[in-house]
């Protein structure tokens, strides 16, 4: 679901409030390092921003641009 003018709304109910989680996430790389085994990267990956619904438990993400990745 996209932003909304300039608000996040959750994608099962609009009229369900969206609360910003406080803190920084990110979503790591990983490599594929042989069939079925994978090397996780904390130190690659993409910062995001994280909201979510407090009636559904919806979860969304969005890339934030403001800090470097
Ligand atoms: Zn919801």
């Amino acid at each position: 679901m996209p932003i909304k003018e300039g608000t996040v709304k959750c994608a099962n109910d609009s009229n369900h409030v969206m609360i910003t989680a406080e803190g920084n996430y990110a979503l790591t790389t990983v490599k594929k390092v042989s069939e079925g085994n994978h090397e996780f990267k904390p130190d690659q990956g993409i910062i995001l921003k994280v909201f979510f619904c407090n009636t559904c438990g919806y979860i969304q993400t969005y890339v934030d641009s403001k800090l470097r990745y």
